[in-house]
Formats: structure tokens, sequence, C-alpha cells
């Protein structure tokens, strides 16, 4: 393969599919290209330590030497506006790429705020590292922030900046926070603690227009009439995965670009992973499109093996984390479609976990400042072990045994 493997999108699952090829033994060309001016980069960090220390550093995802020692050739701040039939890419601004297999690895952009006012500066979202560069600038000089949508980047936001000393209101449409990824018990639990920390926390409430001065941002006027003052805000409503270059290519599009359980889009020597892939998932049947780190690097890593030749199909566990003041959330697995839940520790003491069931399977465990209860998930759900509600009861060493018990009579099953 002389042209090699190009890579589209240098976020993590971009950069952990190069790191993948090379782990493999690839050893053609690889070439990623990003469209930022940047050294690949942790994302998770941005909503928190980021923005909140003015002295704070980006991480890289990878040392610069990465990019020369491994031979991965990163090429930033380049766009590609078509992928064209003859395997190459059109670059923005001119020139062309030959390959022979490429990943998409494209990700998603935050979701716009159609609103009046929504073009006034101070006016932002969170993905890249320019915007949080932007976020931490405009802190400084607010008082008032209101952030819009009460999902994972709005509530680390809030926590964040309300730990900063700013007057932080959230604006969530639906009747409840976090409606999109978990449980009521912890979203209320969530809506408690911030609350006690002064963040203001408006739910079933919308924005209708933004007001400004001079160019910048000055207020929020909710549904209801209520004038927000607000130097900053911030719209946090969820993410659109980035699917045009591959929907322009004539790759099947379902809710993201659609692969297969080796991460083949329609197109088979194009693989898309990440944010912007969609697929069936093995856990649950349902098809999904996951974002989260997690997944973006797992399915990087398949990616890799599909190119350099092995079929095994997709069967990470699904995981996910976040730190919102106080509150370490992990969750594992899936939990839609439970039926019933067990709640191990105590939520006034800011520590429990909730073991999600649909009739006795097990599908996934949220837990708050409980990591061992989400290690121990990790591992009963990659093992296939649904532990019984008694089990559960007798908490993490009787889990941990039973789990041990159940891998011993299920080696072949266990060791995959
Ligand atoms: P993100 O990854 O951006 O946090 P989520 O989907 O987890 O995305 O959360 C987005 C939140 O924004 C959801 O709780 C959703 O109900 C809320 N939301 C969506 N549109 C609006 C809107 N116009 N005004 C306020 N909240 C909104």
């Amino acid at each position: 393969m002389k042209n090699g493997v190009v890579i589209v999108g240098a976020g993590h699952a971009g950069v952990q599919a190069a790191a993948g090829l090379r782990e493999d033994g690839y050893d053609g060309p690889v070439i990623l290209v990003g469209d930022e001016n940047e050294l690949p980069y942790h994302k998770p960090p941005l909503s928190k330590t980021f923005i909140k220390d003015q002295e704070a550093k980006p991480q890289p995802l990878r040392g610069e030497a990465f990019y020369t020692g491994s031979t991965i050739d990163y090429r930033p701040g380049i766009r590609i506006d078509r992928i064209d039939a003859g395997r190459r890419l059109e670059l923005s601004g001119g020139g062309v790429l030959p390959f022979d297999r490429l990943i998409l690895a494209t990700g998603s952009r935050p979701r716009i705020l159609p609103l009046p006012g929504s073009e006034l500066s101070g006016v932002v979202s969170l993905r890249s590292l320019a915007d949080a560069r932007l976020i931490r600038a405009l802190s400084a000089q607010s008082e008032d922030v209101v952030i819009v949508g009460g999902g994972f980047i709005g509530l680390e936001i809030a926590a964040t900046l309300k730990a900063a000393g700013r007057e932080v209101t959230v604006v969530e449409a639906v009747d409840r926070l976090l409606g999109r990824a978990v449980a009521p018990v912890i979203a209320r639990h969530v809506r408690q603690r911030l609350e006690a920390t002064g963040v203001r926390i408006l739910t079933g409430t919308m924005i209708a227009r933004l007001e400004g001065e001079n160019g910048h941002v000055s207020a929020a006027i909710t549904t209801s009439g209520e004038r927000l003052p607000a130097q900053m805000v911030i719209v946090g409503i969820g993410v659109v995965p980035n699917v045009e270059l591959a929907q322009a290519a004539g790759i099947t599009i379902a809710n993201g670009i659609r692969v297969d359980q080796q991460m083949r889009t329609s197109v088979p020597e194009i693989l898309a992973i990440g944010d912007a892939a969609s697929y069936r998932h093995w856990l649950t049947g349902g098809d999904v499109r996951l974002e989260s780190v997690q997944n973006a690097t797992d399915q990087a890593r398949l990616a890799a093996r599909t190119i350099v030749g092995h079929a095994d199909a997709f069967a990470a566990v699904p995981w996910f984390w976040s730190d919102i003041g106080d509150m370490k959330l992990q969750m594992v697995g899936l939990i839609s479609g439970g039926d019933s839940h067990v709640v191990l520790g105590d939520v006034n003491e800011n520590k429990f976990s909730i073991y999600h069931y649909a009739g006795n399977r097990l599908l996934g465990i949220e837990s708050v400042n409980r990591p061992g209860d989400h290690m121990l998930g990790r591992k009963m759900l990659g093992a296939g072990f649904s532990p019984t509600l008694q089990t559960v009861a007798t908490g993490p060493d009787g889990l941990k045994a039973a789990l041990a018990a159940f891998q011993k009579e299920e080696p072949v099953r266990a060791a995959e």
C-alpha cells in the first residue's frame, strides 16, 4: 500500500488510530490530518482545570517525538473539502492527498442556538482548545455567566466557573438535568449539590433572546421573561456529528457515519471512528453513536487492527466519566431499557452507585465517587457476568468473589 493510511481528524480517535497502526506493525505511510493548528491535546480538561487556571497548559495526547519517532506524518491546519472517487482527498486551498485506506475521525461540533443575539461576542460554545482559551479569557472579564444546556458540558463548566467565583445560572430546556445520559436519582443529586454551592439552575426554561451592548452580550432573557445579566453565555446543548465529508462521498449515514463491527463504512476502504461513527452495539443490540474518549480510543484501536488484517469485532465495554465539582461521575454499560435498579452506598455522603438491570441482566452501573464499583462494573460487563441483587447487596467484596467464581466456571468467555 504505497499511499498508506490517511486519518482525517486529530482528536483522541485519530491520534490513537495512528498509534494503533504502528503498534500493530503497519509499516506504510500514516498521515494524520487535523484542521486545528495545535499539537493534538486531551479534551476532558478543557471544561475543568484549563478554564479555571489562567496558567494551565494544554495537555498533549502524545509528545512531539511521537509524530517523528513513530513516523506519523502529522499535518495540522488542513481542511479536507472532498473525498473523490479515485481514493484521493481534495484539500481546501488546493492540493490532493491520495490514500489506500482512509479513517474518518471527524468528530462532532457543538449544536448552535439559533436565537436573536447569538451572533454577539461573548456567546460561545466549548469544543476545541481555541474555544477553551476564549472562555478562559472571557471568564476573567465576566461576573455573570449564563450556561444554556444542563448536560455534562454545561454542568462541568458551571461547577468550574462557580468555584472560580462567578455568578452562574444554568438554563435547561427540559424539566431535569442530564436527561440524555444518567438516571434521575443522579441528576437530582447533582442538582442539589450544585445549588448548594450557589449555582442557580432553571429547568423547563429556554432563552428567548440575548441582549448586548456595543456588540457584546449583556443579558439573556428567558422565555418566562426573566432578564439574566451575563457577560458570557456558554451554549452546551449537545453536538452534531461531522458526517458531511462522508455523506458527499455517498457513504451511508444513519445518525452518524454508519460502520460495521470492524469500523468499515459502506465503502470498504474507508473506516470511521469516534463521535462521528454510528453502529449496532454488541451489548444491547441497539444502534448508537457514543461521544466518549473510551469509545473513540477503543474504536481507533480496532480500526487499526482491521487495516492490518485482523477480523475481530468491536466488543469494548462502554464507559464514561464526568467531573462536576466534587462529584466524580462514572458510567459503565448502557442503561437505557432498564426496569429496576439497586443503590449501594450513601447518597447523603456523596458516595453511591446505582446498578441498573433489565430483568436479571446487569445493564450498567452509574457511580458518584465510588470508583471501585465502576472498575468492578467494567470487569463484570466485560466477562458477561450479571450478579444477582442479593450478591450486589453484599458489596464490592462479595461481588469480587462472585465474579472470580464465575470466571472459573466460564474461562473461555472470561478470556475474550
Ligand atoms: P453536551 O455534551 O453538550 O453536554 P447533552 O446532550 O449531554 O450535550 O446535553 C445538552 C442539554 O441541553 C440537554 O440537557 C438538553 O435538554 C439541553 N438543551 C437542548 N436544547 C436546549 C435549549 N434550546 N435551551 C436549553 N437547553 C437545551
